[in-house]
């Protein structure tokens, strides 16, 4: 990647991060709970996951290929996040979405690659669910890059 391509991607990034309907640029104030709470409630996947904004491996969620109506919610918290009309086949390996529930996820600038790219996390228990980037379909042309072992589907009766 050459200079004025990180450039592009940087523009790109803070273009989406202020578009995102959830921008906040210092972290929240709000009581979140502490690491010893999560970690009797969720597997130790969905801790490193959530809680240390990890990734788990492509293709390794049975919800990249889940087709049926219906939520997905946090894992965590049980906030709704996406509903099944938001969901598209990225390719990628990870549940994509070109949309979210309003003010149900927030974002923030993540430094961790060479680039910067926007992190998004529960706006309820602050919990770390994936990445987002530009490249989704019509008609936001976003892409939420779900880590799908931390969500919860809830199949429409
Ligand atoms: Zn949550």
């Amino acid at each position: 990647m050459n200079r004025r391509h990180v450039i592009v991607v940087i523009f790109k990034s803070i273009v989406l991060l202020l578009s995102s309907n959830s921008f906040a640029l210092s972290a929240s104030k709000k009581n979140f709970k502490e690491d010893s709470y999560w970690k009797k409630i969720l597997t130790p996947e969905q801790f490193k996951i959530l809680r240390m904004s990890g990734t788990e491996p492509p293709f390794s969620s049975k919800l990249n290929n889940e087709k049926r109506e219906g939520e997905y919610l946090c894992i965590a918290c049980n906030t709704k996040l996406f509903h099944s009309s938001m969901k598209y086949d990225s390719g990628t390996g990870w549940p994509s979405f070109f949309d979210c529930y309003k003010s149900s996820l927030k974002t923030k600038i993540d430094f961790k690659l060479v680039y910067p790219r926007i992190e998004y996390h529960c706006a309820v228990c602050n919990g770390h669910h994936g990445h987002l980037f530009s490249d989704g379909p019509k008609p936001t042309f976003k892409r939420y890059c779900n880590n799908g072992k931390v969500l919860k589907f809830i199949a429409k009766m």
